[in-house]
């Protein structure tokens, strides 16, 4: 039994489609029988599981922190704060 590297086995999608539908697949917006197929090769290649599971973690922080994505003045409140605080300390030493 040959080892043919870069093939596909018996997925009938591509990591190039994989990369391609990935959101759409985390959505549910492909249908059954592509969603089966994308499984399939999820099952079977490590590369794109680990791709498909990154964009799924990115998009759950975005989805649970929206707010602190949009809007940077948050941080940057703070840092005028440790600023301030700092100056106020005695330069000592
Ligand atoms: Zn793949």
């Amino acid at each position: 039994m040959a080892q043919e590297e870069g093939q596909p086995i018996f997925s009938e999608v591509t990591c190039q489609e994989i990369a391609q539908w990935a959101s759409a697949y985390l959505d549910e917006h492909v249908e059954d029988e592509r969603k089966r197929h994308i499984a399939l090769h999820l099952a079977i290649c490590a590369g794109c599981e680990t791709y498909v599971k990154q964009i799924a973690t990115v998009r759950d922080v975005v989805g649970i922190l929206p707010k602190a994505i949009e809007q940077p003045s948050d941080s940057q409140r703070l840092r005028q704060a440790f600023v301030a605080r700092a100056r106020r300390l005695p330069a000592s030493r």
